[in-house]
Order: C-alpha cells, then structure tokens, then sequence
C-alpha cells in the first residue's frame, strides 16, 4: 500500500501529532449545527478565494466578474460564479495555478482523473495540505464504521500489483497501528482465481470496485464457497441495491460507499448507520444544482459541483464533477453533516431523444434486480437506437423481456428502439471504471468508441 506521508521531512511522531489535531478539528464538525458548519466554511472559502485572487490569473478574472470586490457575502459571490468546467481545466492549466514563486515545488503533486468519461483532467495539488486531510478523513471514515484494523484487508486494484504489508497505510502507518495488508490487480486473474486468492487469504475486509465485488459475490455463491468478511469498502464506482444484496449473501458483509474524486479526494462517506451519504464539509463544499444553477431542494435530482476547500495549489471551486446526485433530509445518526441520499451516476448518463432533447434515466436499480441478469450495459448508437448488453444467468424468459422494455419506457425511452443482447460476459474496458451507459452518439462530447473497447 502506498505510504502517504504528507509532509516526507517531518518525523513520523511529529505527523502523527498533526494528523491526531487534524482528526479532532474534523470530528468536531461532525455534530456541528448548521450554523456553525456554515460558518466554517465560509470562513474557509473566504481564505481560498483570497489566495486565488491574488495568485491565479484565471480566477482573479473570474472573482471580479463575480462581484468579489465589492461583495461582502463570500456565498454570494460564490452563487455568482460560473461552474468551472473539465474543459477549464483542460484549457487554462497554468493560469488556474495559484502557487505563490516561493513555495517549494516538492509540495505540488499532480494527480489526473481516470479519463471515464472520455476526457481526463489533470490538477495539481499541494500534497503537505492535501494529505493532511485526506489522511484525517480516512480514519474518520475507518472509525464511523468501527472497523478493526488489526484484522486482514485485502486490496483489489485495478492496476497490476501484488503486494503485502504490515499495516493498511495511510493514516494507519503514520498513526502507528499495525494490521496486515495484501493487494492484487484485477487484471491478475479472472473471478475465480481473486476468489482462491481470498480464500487462502482469509481476509475480514475487502476493498474494491463495488461491481467487482459483485461479481466475485455471484461466483461466489455459484461455487458454493464459505467465505466470511465482516465489510466490502467500495471505491471508484456508484454502488448498485443489487452491488449490496449479493455482497450480503455471499460474504454476509454489508458494503461501506465512499464517494470521492481523483481531482479532490474524499467527499463522502456512507453513514455509520443508513444507506446515504454525509458530504465531508470540513474538507469540501457540495452544491447540488439544477439547469439554471439554482440549488435544488432535498428529493430533486441535479448536479454535482464541490469547492474542494483546501485547493491551494490549483483552486477548485464551484467545479462540475458531471454527477448527479440528490440531498436527502437530515439524518438521525447523530453526525450532523449534510445528507446525500443518493448517487445517480454520471451526467453523461443522458440518452439523447428524436427531436434533439435528452433523458436522464436510472435504469440500473431496475435492472439489477431482474434475477438472471448478471451484469449490465446500455449503448445507445449514432443512430439513437439503444443496446442493452446483459450477461445472464440463464436465457432471458419472455416476461423477463417485457420487464426490460417496460423499465425502458418507464424511464421515458419508449420511442427509441431498444435490442437485448445477451452475452457470456460484458466486454468492460479494461482497468478503468465500468460505465452503466456508454453514448456512442454525441459526435462533439468526447465520447468515443473507445470506451467499449475491452
Ligand atoms: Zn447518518
């Protein structure tokens, strides 16, 4: 496992005391009032945007067009400001950098997105910083879901690495816990060899892609293996109902969401004791918006934009992550931070309608439970027409079909034709994230055939 140390010249005992201040500053948002969690973050934007201000270009213009001079709300200016785009990002790198001419530049890390979505974004980020909360928010986490780190975890990656160690890394090794460790690529091996690997392993814990976890649960329960965990840390993908029923059947292990970024680290845990999410507002500001940038209320589904609140090295605020999400009420669990009921997956996730309007469907929590569905994919083609790709358990029967078309329709795509395939396995891309729909349609998005492409 990576070692993440924030600050390399430091000794470890003087880390460990940062990161224990850090986790004690971070913990005591997690029953703040409203009020309090939006001073903090006001008071946190505020240093941000000054320090954008005066070292970046890009944002000196466009703060003054946000009225940041003249403003005295830090939160007006910020409704006032334009989404910050992927393909700002892209485009304008060096202006977006804020980094006074002093600051080492052994501090800046660059760290690129995983390009899913057809255009990968590259951020630079100021690790002695970044770290520091990254790290904080990890234990955070480890700790709401009272995980016992002196018990096995094994890493499915998606790289090609097999490695073991003496502690899960991280916050764990700077803070001196020791715990095994053991890592595999997913490319290493097919379904049943991580499954023998794990059996010989005897992990408590498991971390991995939740659709892999998945599919290591189904053939899992086909082969009739006996192989307890006590809990599945998903990372990387939106977790499915069904990601979760076949986790808790085959595994009796219940999966713990994590949503994060490459560009901003976490920015969402899985409740201690509910489905839903908690936004992380200590570390970043989530607004969910609608097409006219308004802030949607609690049930309505909009997009993801986050100001990644310690951003200093290149400032990310009000940036477009091309999710789609909505908040939920407030939570009875005791943590006070706000409530994100549901991921709904990317925004690209738009199936364009005859006509040149667009729907934006969830299909997959639908078809996930049809039972001899496997796995899943939609294509829509250049023509419109869609394919939805299945890997079944057995031959689709015909009332199974006439579910599919009726979950089609139900989600507003009944005037588009729709062929099932069916196949022995999906053909994922491999080594990247496995995406529910795949547009093959929109000639200028930056969708390509690419990403169907095994
Ligand atoms: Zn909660």
């Amino acid at each position: 496992m990576m070692k993440t140390y924030y600050a390399q010249n430091m000794p470890l005992s003087d880390q460990a005391n940062a990161l224990q201040s850090q986790i004690e500053a971070l913990q005591g948002l997690e029953h703040a009032s409203a009020e309090k969690l939006r001073t903090y973050q006001a008071d946190a934007l505020k240093a941000l945007m000054r320090h954008a201000h005066r070292y970046s270009s890009f944002w000196r213009t466009r703060l003054d067009k946000a009225g940041y001079a003249d403003q005295t709300s830090v939160y007006k200016v910020l409704q006032a400001l334009e989404p910050l785009t992927r393909a700002d990002i892209q485009q304008q790198f060096e202006a977006l950098r804020a980094q006074p001419p002093e600051m080492a530049r052994s501090r800046v890390r660059t760290a690129t997105s995983s390009g899913s979505t057809g255009s990968p974004v590259t951020v630079e980020k100021d690790m002695v910083v970044y770290s520091l909360f990254y790290l904080a928010n990890s234990w955070i986490e480890s700790y709401w879901h009272h995980r016992d780190g002196r018990q096995k975890i094994a890493v499915i990656t998606m790289q090609l690495e097999e490695t073991s160690h003496t502690s899960w890394g991280g916050a764990f090794d700077v803070l001196g816990y020791r715990g095994p460790s053991v890592t595999r690529g997913y490319m290493l091996g097919n379904a049943d060899n991580h499954l023998d690997w794990l059996l010989q392993e005897k992990p408590a814990y498991l971390k991995c892609n939740a659709s892999i976890a998945a599919e290591l649960a189904e053939r899992s329960l086909s082969r009739g293996d006996h192989l307890p965990l006590v809990q599945i840390m998903s990372q990387t993908e939106r977790v499915q109902p069904k990601h979760r029923a076949l986790c808790l059947a085959a595994f009796g292990a219940p999966i713990a969401d994590r949503y994060s970024c490459e560009e901003a680290g976490w920015l969402a845990f899985e409740c201690p004791t509910h489905h839903h999410l908690h936004a992380l507002s200590g570390t970043v500001l989530i607004e969910i918006l609608d097409d006219n940038n308004q802030p949607c209320p609690p049930g309505t589904v909009g997009r993801v934009l986050i100001t990644s609140l310690h951003s200093f090295a290149m400032p990310l605020i009000r940036y477009e992550l091309g999710d789609l999400a909505e908040w939920g009420p407030a939570c009875g669990c005791g943590v006070t931070l706000p409530v994100i009921a549901k991921l709904h997956g990317r925004i690209r996730n738009r199936v364009q309608l005859p006509g040149g309007s667009s729907a934006m469907p969830f299909l997959g929590d639908d078809l996930g439970f049809i039972s001899s569905i496997r796995q899943f994919r939609t294509i829509q083609h250049p023509d419109l027409s869609l394919e939805l790709e299945v890997a079944v358990s057995k031959t689709l029967d015909l009332s199974e079909i006439e579910k599919i078309h009726k979950i089609y329709k139900a989600n507003g795509l009944g005037a588009l034709k729709l062929k099932i395939t069916e196949l022995p396995e999906i053909p994922w891309p491999v080594g990247r994230k496995r995406e529910e729909f795949v547009s093959m349609y929109a000639p200028n998005s930056g969708n390509s055939s690419i990403d169907v492409q095994p």
